[in-house]
């Protein structure tokens, strides 16, 4: 019996947010101080994260996808991506990371289990990536890109959230670099999620801006299949390209109706939408499956039919959601 919500969505998907905190301050996503930080015995432990995981696969959840905050700064993540990998059920086990750390962990990583990795990448341009991440150096993030490839994290995708007036100039460099490397570009629509002023409004852009952009640039983009795992991205080959282009657009064309997530923050509540502030703690059911298991049913039920970040397209928040950014909830 598949794990449905009440609007009928299959469910076998859950993102686990390993730790709030992280090595660069990307504008989108934080303030310039950082985020106010969980105490270390306020993260979920990894022992208990695998109760939680070992409950939901006996109900359907196969896929996992680890992120923060920044995955590769929590100790123990090797051996941690070991366990979870021979839960058994799990078949796809991915992880989302700034990549700037991945040199060091990528062959560790391929060999404890993990499949494949997302890494951020929003510009090409070294001074424009210190400005974005605050702290950043694009040459370690490109290194991490190259480990990925290099151990077989495949598909590597790399996420682009795409900006106004900070990397909408370089959207024909990131379409060319799927045609240099098997690298699986996907531009996302900035989100406005969180709790502090990014200037959301005057930065947001929609995706049909990047096929404007190929259109211009004369690279055909062309329907394709999704490659493993491609979740909400709309996926597109250009022709003698070795990588793909995936266009995810949560405010432009959202795609609520097919949501298979849920999320665990790093706290441990549960949570079925991005978006909305509903959340429940996992602790007191931690050591009691079938309780964990009527829990993420109930998480499930509650889940709503959308979120609400923008009305018809339009840009801006209808009503308010969670006050958590991404790195607390788990991008
Ligand atoms: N630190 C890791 C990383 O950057 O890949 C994992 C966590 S990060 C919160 C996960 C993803 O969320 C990243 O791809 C990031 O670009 C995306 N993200 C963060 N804030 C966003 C926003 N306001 N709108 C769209 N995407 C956002
Ligand atoms: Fe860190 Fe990822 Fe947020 Fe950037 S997007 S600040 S790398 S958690």
């Amino acid at each position: 019996m598949p794990l449905t919500d009440a609007h009928g969505r299959k469910h076998d998907y859950l993102r686990i947010s390993v730790t709030d905190r992280c090595n660069l301050r990307c504008i989108y996503c934080m303030g310039e101080e950082g985020i106010e930080q969980l105490s270390h015995s306020d993260i979920l432990s990894y022992e208990d994260i695998i109760k939680v995981v070992e409950a939901g696969a006996e109900l359907g959840i196969s896929k996992i996808r680890i992120t923060g905050g920044e995955p590769l700064i929590r100790k123990g993540i090797v051996d941690f991506i070991k366990k979870i990998s021979s839960v058994h059920g799990i078949n796809d086990l991915s992880m989302t990371t700034n990549g700037t750390l991945l040199t060091h962990y990528a062959a560790d990583l391929k060999k404890a289990g993990l499949d494949r990795v997302n890494i951020s990448l929003d510009t090409l341009r070294p001074e424009q990536y210190q400005k974005i991440t605050r702290c950043g150096k694009l040459k370690q993030a490109l290194e991490g890109i190259e480990s990925a490839l290099k151990y077989g994290l495949m598909p590597v995708k790399i996420n682009t959230v795409l900006m106004k007036g900070i990397n909408d100039l370089e959207v024909t460099d990131f379409l060319k670099l799927t045609l240099e490397k098997p690298l699986h570009v996907r531009f996302i629509e900035y989100m406005p999620i969180g709790d502090h002023d990014r200037g959301y409004p005057d930065h947001y852009l929609p995706l049909s801006f990047v096929e404007k952009k190929a259109k211009q640039a004369g690279m055909a983009l062309t329907p394709i299949p999704l490659p493993g795992g491609a979740g909400p991205a709309e996926s597109y080959a250009i022709p003698n390209g070795k990588g793909t282009v995936g266009l995810i657009h949560p405010i432009s064309k959202h795609f609520c109706d097919t949501c298979n997530r849920l999320r665990l923050t790093a706290e441990g509540n549960l949570k079925a939408c991005l978006y909305w502030q509903d959340e429940k703690p996992v602790r007191p059911a931690i050591n009691d499956k079938k309780k964990l298991q009527a829990l993420i049913k109930n998480v499930l039920n509650g889940k709503p039919v959308e979120h609400q970040m923008a009305a018809n397209g339009v840009c801006g928040m209808v009503k308010p959601g969670t006050m958590r950014g991404m790195s607390k909830t788990g991008g």
